[in-house]
């Protein structure tokens, strides 16, 4: 652990915005002269940041078409999970791959991680939410399906919480008072795992009832490749606000900034 003691928390929280990563070889951030209004510019490999079927987008809920959805069969299994801090996000792979994946129209989809960016980066009508985890799964022809789940804040969340403390108290008895968030002068560092209970409750991020929108668009981080299903959970999840201090503080901000929907069709699945 790297010791940054009596470093007032906004210190910490200036840090990392301003902190920038490499992909491949070029270096991007959320902020200054490699922040999402630069990527397209900074590697000819990011071109596509331009392109008009970009994530995230704001869904207006008024537009969503008419037209059948692909129907969704999420198979999730609490089991073994590890979590690093990747320099852009906290970020959590399956141990055993086949346990998790998601059927979208009878296609298979295995779940090969997933992470999570505050505030949200997708908008229901206009709305950001606090936290947004997206799961990133693909298909044996190597095509993208991503299921965002939205959080507010409110009651608590026990994998989200389990995230924090095993963060914050090096995987201390969840009966351990988390630290004040004012308090905490220490953070994970980078590629370090992040030492989760087993089995970690996978499934308890999940909305119980799994009405959703569906659209094409890309990744939201460089290089920002389209082709991406997107299915964004309409019923919001709830984490408690002393969680999402932590996120925040390991995280800074890391959404990127809206895009235009352009002439995609969104469409409603009903669960
Ligand atoms: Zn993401």
């Amino acid at each position: 652990m790297t010791h940054l003691k009596n470093i007032a928390f906004t210190t910490i929280l200036a840090f990392v915005a301003t902190s920038v990563s490499a992909s491949g070889d070029t270096e991007w951030s959320y902020s200054g002269d490699t922040g999402p209004e630069h990527w397209a510019s900074l590697s000819e490999e990011f071109a596509t940041a331009i392109g008009n079927q970009q994530s995230p987008i704001d869904i207006e809920l008024n537009k969503i078409a008419i037209i059948k959805p692909q129907n969704l069969i999420i198979r999730y299994e609490d089991g073994d999970f590890r979590g690093v801090y990747n320099g852009h996000a906290i970020q959590i792979t399956p141990q055993n791959k086949e346990d998790n994946y998601v059927l979208l129209g009878g296609e298979k989809y295995t779940l090969q991680q997933f992470h999570f960016h505050t505030p949200s980066e997708n908008q229901l009508d206009n709305h950001s939410s606090s936290l947004e985890v997206h799961f990133v799964h693909e298909d044996n022809r190597g095509r993208l399906a991503v299921i965002a789940v939205l959080f507010d804040k409110g009651k608590p969340n026990r994998p989200i919480n389990d995230i924090t403390r095993a963060i914050f108290t090096s995987g201390a008895h969840q009966e351990t008072a988390l630290p004040d968030p004012s308090e905490i002068t220490e953070l994970p560092p980078k590629n370090h795992e992040i030492a989760l209970p087993a089995p970690f409750k996978i499934t308890g991020l999940l909305p119980e009832k799994k009405d959703n929108i569906q659209f094409p668009g890309s990744l939201t981080t460089p290089p920002t490749k389209e082709g991406v299903t997107w299915i964004v959970m309409l019923n919001k999840q709830r984490l408690l606000t002393s969680d999402l201090t932590g996120f925040e503080g390991v995280m800074g901000k890391n959404n990127r900034p809206i895009q235009p929907t352009g002439a995609r069709v969104l469409v409603k699945y009903k669960d």
